[in-house]
């Protein structure tokens, strides 16, 4: 079965390539010729995730799926959410949204925050939701090289490392994107659409 994953981020479609059963071939928006800038004018990452797997879909006639995700800092009231890209500006620039961040936090004591990543897939005509979530804190400073976006200061739950200083493999894992991934792929192992 032909599946499109609506990203334009290779690491996304490298990591989850891994996972999905062989009977299943993943398609990258590069491989469908779609350079289109898909909209996320949405402001709940539900309805984002929902919004771009239906561009496609509409577009292409094709099976597809979505995803979404924020950062949620509890002493923020749940910014940046589903701004997490753009919350110093619209660059989607990862030192300066993380300046901002450890800026706003400056004299917290509650420094907990999740992930929340949310998939939106689009199968036989309807639209099923997926959501994978880890808890954790906001470091004060950044320790890490590895990652992207808040990982240098994003410390889980019962770890004592960040996302960017735990191996790629074992954050993978326990993501809340790796999570929600793995709903995902027993929903099509239970389905039988893998076969
Ligand atoms: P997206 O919806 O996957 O594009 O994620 C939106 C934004 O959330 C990204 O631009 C990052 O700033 C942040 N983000 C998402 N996933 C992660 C992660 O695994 N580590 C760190 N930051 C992330």
């Amino acid at each position: 079965m032909k599946l499109v994953f609506a990203t334009h981020n290779p690491n996304k479609l490298k990591e989850l390539q891994k996972l999905v059963p062989a009977s299943i071939e993943l398609i990258s928006l590069e491989t469908l010729g779609c350079h289109d800038n898909i909209p996320e004018t949405k402001n709940t990452l539900e309805g984002n995730a929902r919004l771009k797997a239906d561009f496609i879909t509409n577009k292409y006639k094709l099976p597809c799926f979505a995803d979404d995700t924020g950062l949620l800092v509890n002493a923020l009231h749940g910014e940046p959410g589903v701004y997490s890209a753009r919350y110093a500006g619209p660059e989607n620039n990862a030192q300066a949204n993380m300046a901002k961040l450890l800026t706003n936090l400056k004299d917290a004591t509650d420094r907990t925050a999740f992930f929340k990543t949310v998939i939106a897939l689009n199968l036989n005509g309807e639209t099923h939701i997926f959501e994978g979530k880890i808890d954790g804190e906001i470091t004060k400073a950044q320790h890490g090289e590895q990652g992207f976006g808040y990982d240098p200061i994003f410390k889980p739950m019962g770890y004592d490392q960040t996302f960017s200083q735990l191996p790629l493999s074992e954050k993978n894992q326990i993501s809340h994107r790796g999570r929600a991934f793995q709903k995902l792929i027993a929903y099509l192992k239970d389905t039988n659409v893998t076969r």
